[in-house]
């Protein structure tokens, strides 16, 4: 049980490499909080994870483009469960679309869920894990973040300044005994993909050596090494989970 004993957020926690994540730490017997949107499947899930890991899984509506939302999130975990040792800043939306063609309203919508919501996420969960002087945030970011792809400007921007705010909180926090670090996941099997039709599939599906998509349970595994004791001197880093994609273009 490498996380007993542990709290953990999970934003975006209703679906695919969120949900896995939480089911991942509910295994490792940690306490999961699935923040998610109000409408969404996260209410039932968590229920569900709840009875079946001994009540220690609770939903928290949280929209990541809501300061309010953001820091009550933390102040109830905080108030219910006591602490947060570890934050999954996973929530994230796609979008693709010619560069000429994207309007302000999608270009801005990409970036205030995908980038400045993971910083209202890292702001809130520093506050608390300074007081704790501990804790451990891991930011979600792409292999989008590293390499540029046609019709994902936003996208691409919003990745790409996960991976490097990333470095900067890392520095910041490390000596308050905090550590900061984000995934780079290639193309992982969730509903995030449904929009893409089969061909657009095949040809991602064929830019990675191992010539499948990654499962959520493979990116899970990942936050788990990042946010356990295993990876204690880690930090400020992004550890790709990729099928090795990045390595045939780095
Ligand atoms: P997903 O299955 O669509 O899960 C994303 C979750 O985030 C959904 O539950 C979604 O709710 C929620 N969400 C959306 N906007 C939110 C907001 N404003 N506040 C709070 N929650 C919000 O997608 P996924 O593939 O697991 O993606 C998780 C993360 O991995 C994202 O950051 C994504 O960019 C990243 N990623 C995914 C891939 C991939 O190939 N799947 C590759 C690289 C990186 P709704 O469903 O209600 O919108």
């Amino acid at each position: 049980m490498r996380l007993q004993g542990n709290n953990v957020i999970v934003t975006g926690g209703a679906s695919g490499i969120g949900l896995a994540s939480v089911e991942r730490c509910l295994q490792e017997g940690a306490s999961l909080v699935i923040a998610d949107l109000e409408n969404s499947d996260g209410q039932a899930r968590a229920a569900r994870l709840d009875d079946q890991y001994d009540g220690r899984c609770l939903f928290k509506a949280c929209d990541v483009t809501d300061t309010a939302q953001v820091d009550r999130l933390f102040a109830d975990t905080v108030a219910e469960l006591g602490s947060v040792e570890a934050v999954f800043n996973n929530a994230g939306i796609g979008g693709i679309a010619p560069s000429d063609e994207v309007t302000d309203e999608d270009f801005l919508r990409i970036i205030d869920i995908n980038l400045s919501g993971v910083f209202r996420v890292a702001r809130a969960a520093l506050r608390v894990m300074y007081r704790q002087g501990s804790g451990s945030i891991v930011n979600c970011a792409s292999i989008l973040g590293v390499f540029g792809q046609s019709q994902t400007t936003a996208y691409t921007a919003a990745k790409g300044g996960v991976v490097n705010m990333t470095r900067t909180l890392a520095i910041e926090a490390a000596p308050k005994g905090v550590r900061v670090n984000a995934i780079g996941p290639g193309y992982i099997d969730t509903p995030l993909l449904e929009a893409l039709d089969d061909d657009m599939l095949q040809g991602l599906i064929g830019l990675h050596p191992m010539g499948r998509l990654g499962r959520p349970e493979e990116i899970a595994n990942a936050f788990l090494f990042l946010v356990s004791d295993e990876a204690s001197f880690i930090t400020g880093t992004t550890l790709m989970v990729d099928g090795g994609f990045t390595a045939g273009k780095s």
